[in-house]
């Protein structure tokens, strides 16, 4: 599967994933920093990534993805940057909780690591894809694409809490290959392998036994 992930890098591209360097931060929607990074994954939750990226980008320009200088704002002054995502509410709360935290740290690496894990609003999902794609440390992230797919693909139930250690035990472990792996999944969920798959368009339908055999497990 990983082969077909590198064969259409092209797609994984169109979804938003930049495939570069394997501890470059583009590799997230194209953005240019750790902090910025940290900051979207509060801000898509539930919001689509064009809408993050234009607040990012605001954000950006008014020197608020410095975690010092948005530390420094009380929790209306962050919802008035954030307001087009959904929930803004509760991410400002979430927003300024995270920057006051991450300002204890002498790296936003540190921080990922060894800070988030405990704050409101990061589930597991969010802290291995940071872990992953900040920390640049090669844990695999459970996500619920991932489940669906690889569920899909296998014809086993995989559940989300465990398609971390199912893909750490089958895929060598290397930073640029679980970024890709991870980005790969994320696409083809987001491409085709929606609730009602489409499969005729989906890169995996080569190698997927729900396509394939059509076999019932629909996840
Ligand atoms: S072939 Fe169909 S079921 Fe299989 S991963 Fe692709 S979209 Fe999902």
């Amino acid at each position: 599967m990983f082969s077909i992930f590198l064969e259409n890098r092209q797609l994984i591209v169109e979804k938003g994933w930049i495939v570069s360097e394997p501890e470059s931060p583009r590799w997230w929607g194209g953005l240019e920093s750790s902090e910025e990074i940290v900051i979207s994954s509060i801000l898509v939750q539930m919001t689509r990534w064009e809408t993050v990226s234009e607040v990012i980008e605001n954000m950006k320009r008014m020197g608020y993805t410095d975690m010092r200088n948005l530390a420094s704002l009380d929790e209306e002054e962050i919802l008035s940057l954030i307001r087009k995502v959904n929930f803004s509410k509760t991410k400002a709360k979430r927003l300024k909780a995270l920057a006051v935290e991450a300002t204890s740290y002498s790296t936003m690496k540190d921080f990922v690591k060894y800070g988030l894990r405990n704050l409101e609003g990061i589930g597991d999902e969010t802290y291995y894809s940071l872990l992953l794609f900040v920390g640049n440390e090669a844990q695999f992230p459970p996500s619920e694409y991932g489940s669906r797919v690889l569920s899909r693909v296998t014809s086993i139930k995989i559940p989300k809490r465990r398609v971390k250690e199912i893909v750490e035990s089958n895929l060598e472990r290397d930073l640029f290959k679980y970024k890709l792996f991870h980005s790969g999944l994320v696409t083809v969920g987001r491409s085709s392998c929606f609730k009602e798959p489409e499969c005729g368009k989906c890169i995996l339908k080569m190698i997927c036994k729900l396509n394939n055999n059509n076999e019932a497990l629909r996840v």
